[in-house]
């Protein structure tokens, strides 16, 4: 893992995990549709939240994506940095 932020800008930092995350645990059924192709529809999300040494903090998560070819459940890799998302809800100021 490293900090997106801190790498952009070419800066190095050291990052640590914070909190022991989590994961939502949904029922996750297998299927087969009408060409006889198995589905595994993952929906479950894996948190974990890190931070670095210069500041920036952020939650990665991620999912499975489905095995069968062409299926549009795709994997999802994604970092939410906290302030982006406190921009988003906008800050008074
Ligand atoms: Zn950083
Ligand atoms: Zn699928």
């Amino acid at each position: 893992m490293i900090c997106e932020r801190c790498s952009a800008g070419g800066d190095l930092s050291d990052v640590w995990t914070v909190g022991m995350g989590s994961s939502s645990l949904a029922y996750n059924p297998s299927f087969w549709d009408d060409d006889g192709q198995q589905h595994d529809h993952d929906i479950n999300y894996h948190s974990q939240d890190y931070r670095c040494s210069n500041g920036h903090s952020w939650t990665f998560r991620h999912r499975l994506g489905c095995p069968a070819p062409g299926c549009s459940h795709e994997a999802v890799m994604e970092s939410v940095f906290h302030d982006d998302y406190l921009d988003t809800e906008g800050i008074v100021r």
